[in-house]
C-alpha cells in the first residue's frame, strides 16, 4: 500500500476531509510536508488531525509563524494578517505542538521530506533554474516538497533538470533524482482549485498525483466569518 503523501493543508477542513475521502482505504501512512495552519479557518482542527494520524511530519513556514517562532517579516501582507489571527486563535496544545516540528530535511524510508527546498526550508522551488543549485543537497531519489502550492514537481538527469507533469502515474528511475510536489491540500495555486494529494509507493517507487472537489462554499464562508481578508476565500475558487 502507498504513503499518502500530504502538504500546505493551511487550516482548510473541508479540503482535507474530502482529501482523506478520496484516498479512503487505499494507503497505510501518512507523510506531511508542513503548513498545517495559516489562511485558513480551522488551523486548530488540522492540528490535531495531523498529530493523531501522521507518521511523520516537518515544519513549514505558516507553522513556525502560528508557533511565534517567525517574526513574519517576509510575509506578504495577506499571510501576515491571517499568521496574525492564527496566533489569536491557535490552543496552548497547538502552539506546542507547532513549535516542536522539526526542520526539513528529514529522512524517512527512502525519501526525504522537506518543505520548501533541501537547501532551505523557506526557499520556493518554482522554476526549473531553481532546483540546479538543489543538486548538492539531493541524498535521496526522491525529495519530496511543498511550499509553492503548485503539484508537480522536477526531474534532475546529469546535466539539465525537467518539470513533471502532475498527471497520472509517475515512475521513478535509478538514474535520476526527483523533487516531488504532491500539490495543497487548503490552497492549490496551480489553476486547479480541487485539493492536491499524492500516493508514493516505495517498493515498486512510483507515484501517482491526485485531485480531490471538495465545499469551498463552506471552507470560504468560515474564512470570511472569521474576518480573514476576503481575497483568502475567493481564492479558493480559482486555485490560485
Ligand atoms: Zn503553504
Amino acid at each position: 500500500m502507498p504513503r499518502l503523501i500530504l502538504s500546505d493543508l493551511h487550516g482548510n477542513l473541508e479540503a482535507l476531509e474530502a482529501v482523506l475521502a478520496d484516498a479512503e482505504g487505499l494507503y497505510d501512512r501518512i507523510l506531511c510536508l508542513g503548513d498545517l495552519v495559516g489562511y485558513g479557518a480551522d488551523p486548530n482542527a488540522i492540528v490535531d488531525w495531523t498529530r493523531n494520524n501522521a507518521a511523520v511530519v516537518v515544519r513549514g513556514n505558516h507553522d513556525k509563524a502560528g508557533a511565534g517562532l517567525d517574526d513574519m517579516e517576509t510575509f506578504s501582507p495577506l499571510a501576515r494578517a491571517s499568521g496574525l489571527w492564527t496566533r489569536t486563535v491557535l490552543t496552548p496544545e497547538s502552539q506546542s505542538y507547532l513549535e516542536r516540528l522539526p526542520r526539513g530535511p528529514l529522512p524517512y524510508e527512502s525519501v526525504n521530506l522537506v518543505h520548501g527546498s533541501p537547501a532551505d526550508e523557506d526557499e520556493y522551488l518554482i522554476s526549473v533554474e531553481d532546483t540546479l543549485p538543489v543538486r548538492a543537497y539531493l541524498d535521496a531519489r526522491v525529495t519530496f516538497f511543498g511550499h509553492t502550492h503548485v503539484q508537480g514537481g522536477f526531474l534532475l538527469a546529469q546535466r539539465a533538470a525537467m518539470r513533471i507533469a502532475p498527471a497520472g502515474l509517475l515512475q521513478i528511475e535509478q538514474k535520476y533524482f526527483y523533487l516531488v510536489n504532491p500539490g495543497s491540500v487548503g490552497q492549490p495555486r496551480d489553476g486547479d482549485p480541487r485539493a492536491a494529494y499524492a500516493f508514493y509507493w516505495p517498493d515498486e517507487r512510483k507515484v501517482e498525483f491526485r485531485r480531490a472537489s471538495y465545499d469551498i462554499d463552506r471552507a470560504a464562508a468560515k474564512i470570511r466569518a472569521a474576518g480573514l481578508p476576503d481575497f483568502l476565500a475567493a481564492r479558493l475558487y480559482e486555485g490560485i
